[in-house]
């Protein structure tokens, strides 16, 4: 039996689940998306999420068919029709269907999907032993052509050095701006340790404002550690004491090598694993 996938307002069954070819989400990669984890039956950070995706929605003048209240609701309802209880979530929002030509205001329909189902983790080992990383050659979006706060369905920028990374045989590739200083990488955000303190580089260097992110800043005060907000360049990468990157798949993990410099002592360090679990249990609602 398929999936039940909400569209617009009501559960089909996922071979009902249909979009026009004319739609712009498909055509342009005209619209917003989010990823959302389910830990222990607990929709994780909801209300957060469905802020981000209202104003990503803003910025690009797309109207989503229903109030956050409501899409709260279809959110839940989505996923407990598909008895998820450790799992994702990925909602989309499409600017409807139009013509083939670019004006998004003819568009109609504009479609809200939402889409509850497991999770492929990174397997458990590459959390232990940490991950490689490269530098993307390919520049982060210029925040005057998209501003990297709209998490918009457009992913070309990250494909392209999501590309680097796997022909380079490594997971994940980081991204620098037009100004050299490193941005994010291609669905995490970076953060390194230098000296006890631990710095991550602002939204404005053309991250996306990562929940994750936020959670982990949080929990790293509660244990007095300090986190800067601060431009970070390749060579602060090349010789910090730890690396880490989030994201709401990949949670917390260490990155021990970047092209080619290996961090610290090659495996995740104190923070990263410290930090690791710490979010662990915040997102399974232990208390600690
Ligand atoms: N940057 C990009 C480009 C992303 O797509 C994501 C989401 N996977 C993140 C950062 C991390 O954000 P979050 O912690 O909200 O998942």
């Amino acid at each position: 039996m398929g999936l039940k996938i909400w569209i617009d307002n009501k559960l089909v069954d996922e071979a009902d689940a249909k979009i026009s070819i004319l739609d712009h989400g498909l055509l342009y990669g005209d619209g917003v998306f989010e990823g959302i984890r389910v830990y222990n039956g607990r929709i994780f950070e909801l209300e957060a999420h469905v802020k981000r995706l209202y104003e990503s929605a803003k910025v690009i003048r797309l109207k989503v068919s229903m109030d956050k209240n409501e899409l709260i609701r279809a959110v839940e309802t989505t996923t407990e029709a598909n008895g998820v209880i450790d799992g994702y979530i990925r909602l989309v929002v499409t600017r409807g269907t139009g013509t083939l030509g670019l004006d998004p205001f003819i568009c109609e329909n504009g479609r809200l999907i939402i889409i509850a189902d497991n999770i492929q983790l990174y397997p458990e080992e590459l959390y232990e032993k940490g991950v490689k990383v490269i530098s993307a050659t390919t520049v982060r979006n210029h925040p005057l052509s998209i501003p990297s706060q709209v998490k918009s369905l457009n992913y070309l920028n990250n494909i392209l050095a999501k590309i680097e990374a796997l022909d380079n045989d490594v997971s994940e590739a980081i991204m620098y701006n037009h100004e050299g200083y490193v941005a994010e990488a291609t669905a995490d955000n970076v953060f390194i340790v230098k000296n006890g303190v631990i710095y991550t580089p602002p939204v404005e260097a053309g991250a996306l404002e990562g929940i994750t992110r936020g959670i982990v800043i949080k929990l790293a005060r509660e244990e007095n550690l300090e986190v800067v907000e601060k431009n970070l360049t390749r060579f602060d990468l090349y010789v910090c004491d730890e690396f880490f990157l989030t994201g709401t798949a990949a949670e917390v993990i260490g990155i021990i090598d970047i092209d080619n410099r290996i961090i610290g002592e090659g495996k995740p360090g104190p923070v990263t694993i410290l930090l690791r679990e710490k979010f662990y249990k915040y997102a399974h609602g232990e208390k600690f």
